[in-house]
């Protein structure tokens, strides 16, 4: 009796302001393991063994055979050095990361930004699926940005783009996060951390409510709290989200009118919070495009939620396709 081909899988990773997600994943991107890992407080050097480390538990966990890495990093990058750049969000800049990774690592590695990786999964085969024309923004602790035109990752002249995140909304805003050295971006009043500063402020000001008891009962203020609460109807959570909605509306009016995308897909942790960000989003949206693009766009939620950048990565390492750094 003949034996069986081995399974044959790719590992996705995809490394956020805050956490790391790995994953070994088919060529149907079925999931058959996760890897996690808090990206908080590690230096340079820290990131890339955790990673080395995140892909080696994933590996481990499966029966079969692992072909190749992806990563999906919260970097720009520069493809005339090979080099990543900077990260708005994480201690990485001027490393050469996927040499480093295959050194590391033995096999082939492809690298591309993050939410490149989520647009390409959601394009292929999630929200956005067939679609030629597809703007994707990540909500977590920044704003993600990532484009699909003419079915093909768009990445700029030399790879630096597309950081649809750092679209500026307000010309004297906040300043931004991180290394931005701009303000009144997309990301810095519509991001999972401004989702959290908003909600600070709004409970402060209204603390009988859910979301005060909450905080008064020693929980942490955080995104995924403020969405429970939201889902259980507290107004000061369901207010905060709205609001973060309205603004991320303004930002892809300004998408939609530059690119006429077919769909506009949004991910990240904050999309936990639903049609309670997406409704105010594409209302605001409509409220300020232009006909007849604002007509002709949906704007969805992420179908692989907060797992389209690792999967993203893992079907980039299957294509063999070109990455970035
Ligand atoms: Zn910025």
């Amino acid at each position: 009796m003949a034996s069986p081909v081995p399974a044959r899988f790719a590992i996705g990773v995809d490394l956020g302001g805050t956490k790391l997600l790995a994953g070994a994943v088919g060529p149907d991107l079925s999931v058959h393991h996760r890897a996690r890992r808090p990206a908080l407080g590690l230096d340079q050097a820290g990131l890339v063994e955790m990673c080395v480390q995140a892909v080696q538990e994933a590996s481990a966990a499966v029966d079969g055979e692992v072909t190749c890495v992806g990563f999906g990093i919260p970097c720009t990058f520069d493809r005339r050095t090979g080099l990543a750049v900077m990260a708005v969000n994480l201690p990485l800049a001027d490393i050469p990361f996927r040499d480093v990774m295959a050194e590391r690592l033995g096999l082939p590695v492809v690298v591309d930004n993050d939410a490149n990786c989520a647009a390409l999964a959601e394009a292929r085969a999630g929200a956005g699926r067939g679609a030629s024309e597809l703007v994707m923004l990540t909500l977590g602790t920044g704003i993600g940005g990532g484009l699909i035109l003419g079915g093909e990752i768009y990445r700029g002249a030399i790879g630096a783009g597309a950081e649809l995140g750092h679209v500026v909304v307000d010309m004297d805003g906040p300043p931004c996060q991180g290394n931005c050295p701009n303000r009144g971006c997309l990301e810095a009043v519509a991001s999972g951390t401004a989702l959290v500063r908003e909600a600070s402020l709004a409970v402060a000001a209204r603390p009988a409510t859910l979301l005060g008891r909450a905080l008064e009962d020693g929980r942490p203020l955080t995104g995924p709290l403020i969405t429970e609460l939201a889902h259980d109807g507290d107004e000061v959570a369901r207010d905060v989200l709205a609001l973060i909605g309205r603004r991320l509306g303004v930002g892809l009016a300004s998408l939609v009118n530059i690119f006429n995308p077919e769909v506009a897909v949004i991910g990240g942790g904050v999309i936990a919070a639903g049609e309670m960000l997406l409704a105010p989003a594409r209302a605001e949206m409509r409220a300020r495009a232009l006909a007849p693009g604002r007509d002709f766009v949906r704007v969805e939620a992420a179908a692989f939620g907060q797992e389209s950048g690792m999967i993203g990565a893992a079907l980039l390492a299957h294509e063999g396709l070109e990455g970035r750094g």
